[in-house]
């Protein structure tokens, strides 16, 4: 097995972006932060974000599903992510969060509010500002959008794939005290709904495809960081 260590990239001035998008449970979270982990790289979970706003949503008791109380909201989101990938947390005023946006009740309502263009506005802002002031020698940025949105210009750009009975079975293995029937009903219908939003099923020009389905964890993030080679070769 090959490992790329964070020497083997040649250094630049401005930090080297790695947007990976991909669908619900396609292991891009776990795969983006191991990548960025072997690099010497930051990591920016954006789906934590949406996770984390969706959190203070409910726990304001307000209905997700009102874009105007959501809008009302967002000046009051005091939230930080870390980008580190060995520590990764994630903070709502000073509740760590990392583990309570995982709950399937945050799963339920967050695509209400990822639909909202103006929560979309305002964490795409965040996350570019994020991205250009990394300390580290690049970046990689996982999500829905990054590829045509967030960071449409970044020199890497990956979709990362899996076919969806094994995108089900790698959740439903995550999330042990939940039947493999309302995991992949949960899965389906927030991929439903988010790509209502943003096309994150299928490669927008430019964009390599990474499909997981034959491939175990450490031969995605070989795949990925090959991908990665290749473009600074
Ligand atoms: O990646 P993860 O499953 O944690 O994302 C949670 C949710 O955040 C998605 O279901 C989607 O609604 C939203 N999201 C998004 N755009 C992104 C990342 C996540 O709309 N770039």
């Amino acid at each position: 097995m090959t490992r790329v260590e964070a020497t083997a990239l040649p250094s630049t001035a401005l930090p080297i972006v790695v947007a990976v998008d991909g669908p619900a449970g396609s292991g891009k979270s776990s795969v983006s932060k191991a990548v960025a982990h072997r690099l010497g790289f930051a990591f920016l979970d954006t789906g934590a974000a949406y996770r984390a706003l969706a959190w203070f949503v409910v726990e304001r008791r307000l209905d997700p599903a009102d874009a105007h109380a959501v809008i009302d909201a967002l000046p009051d989101f005091d939230f930080r992510i870390g980008t580190d990938p060995d520590k990764h947390q994630v903070f709502v005023g000073e509740h760590d969060v990392s583990v309570a946006i995982r709950e399937p009740e945050i799963s339920a309502v967050v695509s209400a509010v990822a639909r909202v263009p103006e929560v979309r506005e305002f964490l795409t802002a965040l996350f570019r500002r994020m991205v250009a002031t990394t300390a580290r020698a690049g970046i990689v940025v996982e999500g829905r959008d990054i590829t045509t949105v967030v960071a449409p210009d970044a020199p890497v750009r990956i979709l990362l794939t899996a076919a969806e009975e094994v995108r089900m079975a790698r959740r439903s293995a995550e999330l042990t005290s939940h039947s493999a029937a309302v995991v992949g009903e949960q899965l389906r219908s927030r991929d439903r709904a988010d790509s209502r939003v943003v096309d994150f099923m299928n490669a927008a020009d430019g964009v390599i495809t990474v499909d997981s389905t034959d491939l175990d964890f450490e031969q995605t993030v070989d795949a990925v960081i090959d991908v990665v080679r290749e473009a600074h070769a």
